[in-house]
């Protein structure tokens, strides 16, 4: 079964204390300022990793409303975790059917991705229908060769979406981009498919020239600052977590683990909840910054496993059970601590309440 949020099997019958608060606006404009870029194509979602943390089905409703017809997810596993397909809604299946994925991929809605000789074998055996190609022009992950693509392996399949994908797209002056360009280009032209897909995120910001007749962005959906020139992407998504303890320690005491910290001066120490098991990771604490009203509480000491101190000096009038607001600046924190801005996406763990407005 699953819930609303898209997430857990089994409702929460008492209220979290941590919160990923998710702007369903700022979603949808998102999605309508990347589907500009590209004026002749149309927009797709990739909502594999549940959504990049968000919730795969919450974002796919939303993005649906807006009139996106193409989703992505990794695995079938992913798929029938979506529940039942918005009408109208097409889901393609990144990493094609294993064998023991046939029974479900023959019986679902989505269309496999054929990665490999081996998959269009399966496909054709089991009787499958329409199906998407991905052909490797560069990258050297997943997908045909042009060499396989193009030796009749795939004469009479019913292509829906021939696609390819960009290694170097958050780099708009790294020459791989025009490399794999011009060979997708060239191979489109020579296998029969109804549509041609190539960019992701950082794709589309290369231009409209990228676009073809689809594009699938994913991270800049969710507010990530994929490549330069992001200026319309907004931020989705808000971290928030509750005091559960609030202590006065003296000069020169120390806090969490290790006792890496010390007081340099008397200090107000905030104990939120919230900690690595749910995203937040030890490479985000020295840069680690949350806000209650107008005081910021930088982090202090190593991140715990489901706890994390705040320096609440400046915050004097929080009690327990007031929210912290974390600073989640993605470009900022990925800049920071050597994290990408996926991991602190993807990262985000099941324990947080996840609210959309
Ligand atoms: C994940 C993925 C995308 C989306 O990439 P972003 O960089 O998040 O926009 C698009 N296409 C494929 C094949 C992917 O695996």
């Amino acid at each position: 079964m699953v819930t609303p949020d898209g997430r857990a099997a089994i409702g929460r019958r008492v209220s979290a204390p941590l919160r990923l608060d998710l702007d369903g606006a700022a979603l949808v404009a998102n999605w309508r300022w990347l589907a500009a870029r590209t004026p002749g194509a149309a927009c797709g979602a990739a909502i594999k990793a549940d959504g990049y943390g968000l919730g795969a089905r919450a974002v796919m409703t939303r993005l649906a409303a807006a009139g996106c017809r193409d989703f992505f997810v990794a695995t079938w596993d992913e798929a029938e975790r979506l529940g039942t397909l918005p009408k109208g809604v097409a889901l393609s299946v990144l990493h094609g059917p294993r064998e023991a994925d046939m029974a479900v991929a023959l019986a679902h809605p989505a269309r496999p991705v054929l990665n490999t000789a081996e998959q269009v074998r399966r496909w054709r055996v089991g009787g499958g229908g329409a199906c998407d190609v991905m052909v490797d022009t560069g990258m050297n992950r997943l997908g045909l060769s042009v060499a396989e693509a193009t030796s009749g392996l795939l004469d009479g399949l019913g292509i829906e979406t021939l696609m390819s994908h960009l290694a170097c797209a958050d780099e708009p002056e790294h020459p791989m981009n025009a490399r794999q360009l011009g060979a997708f280009a060239g191979i489109a032209g020579r296998i029969g498919a109804r549509r041609r897909s190539l960019a992701n995120s950082a794709g589309v910001l290369l231009g409209p020239d990228y676009g073809f007749d689809l594009t699938r962005p994913g991270l800049a959906l969710y507010g990530g600052i994929a490549a330069p020139g992001s200026a319309g992407i907004a931020p989705v998504v808000s971290v928030s977590a509750q005091i559960l303890q609030l202590r006065e320690i003296a000069a020169g005491e120390s806090v969490g683990y290790g006792a890496t910290w010390t007081a340099k001066r008397p200090t107000r120490v905030a104990i939120a909840n919230i900690g690595y098991a749910d995203g937040f990771l030890r490479a985000l604490g020295p840069s680690g910054m949350g806000r209650i009203a107008d005081a910021a509480l930088p982090v202090i000491g190593r991140v715990s496993m489901d706890l994390l101190a705040f320096d609440a000096t400046d915050a004097d009038g929080a009690g327990e059970g007031e929210w912290i607001a974390l600073d989640y600046d993605l470009p900022r924190l990925a800049k920071a601590s050597g994290l990408s801005q996926y991991e602190l996406l993807t990262g985000l763990g099941d324990r947080f309440e996840r609210r959309w407005r």
